[in-house]
């Protein structure tokens, strides 16, 4: 049977600060990110399967993703979680989306983590092949499951 690889992009926007960054990124900013989330599998060959030619549904993926990614950063604020507790405190008094990472938010940690909770909730017949994430319309990194 032919691989087949698919892929499904996600929007979100999100801030976040870069501390101990030696320059603007230090600060608190915001970007609209662009996720691209590629899999790779064998189409449903069981002529029963509601499921019949696909890889995965595009649905069940988004289902997926939103539920693992843009649903808690979507407009959210990402601090690392050594930012001063009496800080996060007031920040998470006043605003529902503050996210605390325990490690340096760039987009190169932010895949990362994406990319390993990704692989643990795909189900046994897909794989994760990629992901892109674009930081700006000039910026963005990639994981490739062969790189790593
Ligand atoms: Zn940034």
């Amino acid at each position: 049977m032919a691989k087949i690889r698919i892929t499904k992009a996600y929007k979100f926007d999100m801030a976040h600060a870069l501390p101990g960054h030696d320059g603007l990124c230090s600060n608190i900013h915001g970007h609209s990110y662009e996720l691209l989330v590629t899999l790779i599998g064998e189409p449903v060959t069981e002529s029963a399967s509601p499921k019949l030619g696909m890889v995965i549904d595009f649905k069940d993926l988004k289902r997926i993703i939103k539920g693992l990614i843009t649903d808690a950063l979507d407009h959210s604020l990402v601090l690392r979680n050594d930012t001063p507790p009496e800080l996060l405190k007031l920040m998470q008094q006043q605003y529902e989306r503050i996210v605390v990472v325990e490690y340096q938010p760039t987009s190169e940690n932010l895949i990362i983590d994406f990319a390993t909770r990704i692989q643990a909730a795909l189900p046994a017949h897909v794989k994760l092949h990629h992901l892109k994430l674009w930081e700006t319309v000039t910026s963005y990194t990639e994981w490739y499951a062969e790189d790593n």
